[in-house]
């Protein structure tokens, strides 16, 4: 396959999904189809432009097409509140099934080994992140919280894995996990409880090639652990000391005989050197009862000059930790919190915001929508992975609000044939050196 056919493949899987989204109507009002509902709405998450499907309904009208129907493929285009309705009762769990699609392509294109650990694994974080809340409108799917003024939140949260790598600023996301007000009301038993129901349901994908689990403190517990092993999964998780007394316990007492080991290495960090100090010992009880037996390790950093303590972290892992391989596991342990701060603050900040103008829907719309967004993200980390053409236009204009702004204002203009149509037309138009 050649690498520029990104966006065709992935809008051509996306169709096929969005083909198959059971309709719910019952036989009236059946001029506009779900899927073209599906495109419309992920046209809007696509450009990051919540006006797009008003400028292109009024392309239509002037013009007599649209680029909603010639790049996404879409027949006509539904008004708001018709998109509202006709995705509100779909679960979001049919679209699922298009992230393992999307790291097969990585993988048929040698790509995904990019995100490939220094000790052969492929790294997935995962996260609670609040996707929508309002204090106004809720849904049969709403969690809520009370609050210090005496009104309720209403809010939807979901765990989001994401395949990541040290030292790569771009992470995969993988099919989300929403939680549900049944998981409980505590922010830990909720995500554990959506963690296992995420691993259970993407059990097949997960025996597709040797992952490894990254998490917090939240996730280094007995039942947890045991669900990734079930599913063959390797862990490395954050170890607090408060939670995990037992552990503990038993590292204080090794160390103190001397079965602690302890590698020391000095790190320029650009300004100053650090000490490095990685402690670590094998088979040692998760916790008092019927415990699981894990590998402990630990970093600690001082600054050589003062001794300041500047950071600490422990984990505890299924991988059996050495000499050898110490420094590596703790660089991926570390990744969890780095790709936590990058991709929240890029789903949150950088114009994919989960709230939206469709609104919050009465059944699954949230939910859908959410997932909608991120396939859009996912579409946009392929496409900077993949597409020749979009990597040099994204390096032409060097921010991510230029290109996107220049892609709102072309597709508000013009109507394009295709995306390498748009993505040619940008490179000409920037006269860059090939593309004449
Ligand atoms: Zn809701």
């Amino acid at each position: 396959m050649k690498k520029q056919k990104v966006f065709d493949t992935m809008i051509s899987a996306l169709r096929d999904c969005f083909e198959n989204l059971p309709d719910y109507r019952t036989g009236v009002n059946t001029l506009y189809d779900v899927k073209d509902a599906a495109s419309a709405a992920f046209s809007v998450f696509f450009t990051q432009s919540p006006s797009f499907l008003a400028y292109q309904r009024l392309m239509e009208k002037n013009k007599g097409k649209n680029n909603i129907s010639s790049l996404l493929g879409a027949d006509k285009v539904p008004s708001d509140n018709q998109i509202r309705n006709l995705l509100d009762p779909l679960s979001p769990q049919v679209l699922y099934g298009l992230f393992p699609k999307a790291i097969e392509l990585l993988k048929s294109e040698g790509t995904l080994e990019k995100f490939r650990s220094d000790e052969g694994y492929i790294l997935i974080t995962n996260d609670g992140t609040q996707t929508i809340s309002s204090q106004k409108i809720s849904c049969d799917e709403c969690s809520h919280r009370a609050l210090k003024n005496g009104e309720t939140q209403y809010f939807h949260s979901a765990i989001l894995p994401v395949i990541v790598k040290s030292g790569e600023s771009r992470v995969l996301p993988l099919a989300p996990e929403f939680i549900t007000p049944q998981d409980g009301h505590k922010k830990q038993d909720c995500e554990r409880v959506a963690t296992k129901r995420w691993v259970e349901q993407n059990a097949d994908f997960l025996q597709t090639d040797c992952f490894t689990m990254l998490g917090d403190d939240l996730y280094s517990n007995q039942p947890l652990c045991e669900t990734f092993l079930g599913a063959s999964l390797n862990f490395i998780l954050v170890c607090k000391p408060d939670s995990h007394v037992e552990l503990y316990k038993t590292v204080e007492f090794l160390a103190g005989n001397d079965l602690v080991e302890e590698i020391e290495k000095q790190h320029w960090n650009g300004r100053y050197y650090e000490k490095h100090l990685y402690r670590f010992v094998n088979k040692v009880p998760l916790r008092e009862k019927d415990p699981l037996i894990v590998n402990w390790f630990e970093l600690i950093i001082r600054r050589e000059s003062t001794g300041k303590k500047e950071y600490h972290n422990s984990f505890v892992s299924n991988l059996e930790v050495n000499s050898e391989n110490v420094v590596s596991l703790v660089e991926d342990g570390r990744t969890h919190w780095k790709s936590e701060n990058e991709t929240n603050n890029t789903l949150k900040n950088h114009g994919y915001n989960f709230e939206h103008n469709f609104g919050h829907g009465e059944c699954h719309l949230a939910n859908f929508l959410a997932t909608l967004n991120l396939l859009a993200f996912l579409l946009h980390t392929l496409l900077d992975l993949l597409d020749e053409q979009y990597q040099v236009v994204r390096k032409e204009l060097v921010t991510r609000t230029d290109f996107f702004n220049d892609i709102r204002a072309l597709l508000r203009y013009m109507v394009f044939d295709s995306w390498d149509g748009l993505m040619l037309f940008m490179l000409r138009a920037l006269e860059v050196p090939g593309y004449g």
